[in-house]
């Protein structure tokens, strides 16, 4: 079995796909660095992560990434500083998605809630984490994208040019740092997923239906790899990065 000694922050690992992936990369040996703004949740999910690889420890940040600043971003550099010496990587799961309503009709302060929850606060804690991921072996940086990150659909809002906005992120770090650093930079599109958003976006459609978050460690554990380290492209979908997981 895989074990990945390794200390990654994962945004949003109070719920959903962050949760799931919080609880199977420790079962795996990695420590876990769980951020969300949730604390009871936090605690209901720290409950879970497996403790029993020799030195393995996880940390809880409870923060809101809606009104992160450089300054609460120092501060959770300083928190993980003084439990870990590196950070192997940042899964920038954390997302909201806002009212699902026309453009016309899109009430403001939703939209820059969503805009700081989706894109500024990766932002931010990518440029203030960043020295940390320098000092490992295989950085990666994972963003997470979204199929209305490439289409402008009706009613997607905030959401959609959210993620419109993480993809340029993601390609101008990509630019930045390839020739700057040996942080490995990846932007991946989960597809649909069975989580209390996808219910939310897509009410009348049945749960049942959609793979779950657990189908999607295979996926998350490739950037993990290696392999990933010589990939020429940053940008993948579930359903073309399973079928590069599944041919090796
Ligand atoms: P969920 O709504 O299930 O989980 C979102 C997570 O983000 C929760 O842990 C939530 O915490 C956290 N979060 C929300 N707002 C904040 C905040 N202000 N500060 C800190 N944490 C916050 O979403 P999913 O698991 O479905 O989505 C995960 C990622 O995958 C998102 O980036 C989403 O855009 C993307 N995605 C999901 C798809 C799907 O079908 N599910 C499809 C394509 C992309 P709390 O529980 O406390 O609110």
């Amino acid at each position: 079995m895989t074990v990945l000694k390794k200390n990654i922050l994962i945004t949003g690992s109070s719920d959903g796909i962050g949760k799931s992936l919080a609880i199977q990369f420790a079962k795996l040996g990695a420590n876990i660095i769980l951020l969300g703004k949730d604390s009871n949740k936090l605690d209901h999910v720290y409950d879970q992560l497996d403790h029993s690889h020799p030195a393995q420890k996880h940390l809880i940040l409870q923060a809101d990434l809606a009104s992160l600043t450089n300054e609460s971003a120092q501060e959770i550099l300083v928190a993980i500083s003084q439990d870990f010496e590196v950070l192997d990587g940042i899964i920038h799961n954390a997302a909201i998605l806002g009212t699902m309503s026309p453009l016309a009709d899109y009430d403001l302060s939703t939209w820059d809630k969503v805009m700081n929850v989706n894109l500024r606060a990766p932002f931010i804690l990518t440029k203030t984490l960043k020295v940390m991921l320098e000092d490992a072996g295989m950085p990666r940086l994972i963003f997470t994208s979204s199929g209305v990150a490439n289409v402008g659909k009706s009613f997607w809002g905030a959401y959609s040019v959210s993620k419109f906005g993480m993809k340029g992120l993601a390609e101008i770090f990509v630019d930045e740092l390839e020739t700057t650093s040996n942080i490995k930079v990846f932007n991946f599109d989960p597809g649909k997923t069975r989580t209390s958003m996808r219910a939310t976006a897509y009410p009348a459609e049945d749960p049942r239906t959609l793979k779950t978050a657990d189908e999607l460690l295979d996926c998350y554990l490739w950037f993990f790899t290696e392999e990933s380290s010589s990939a020429t492209k940053n940008y993948f979908n579930f359903s073309e990065l399973s079928k590069i997981v599944s041919a090796t």
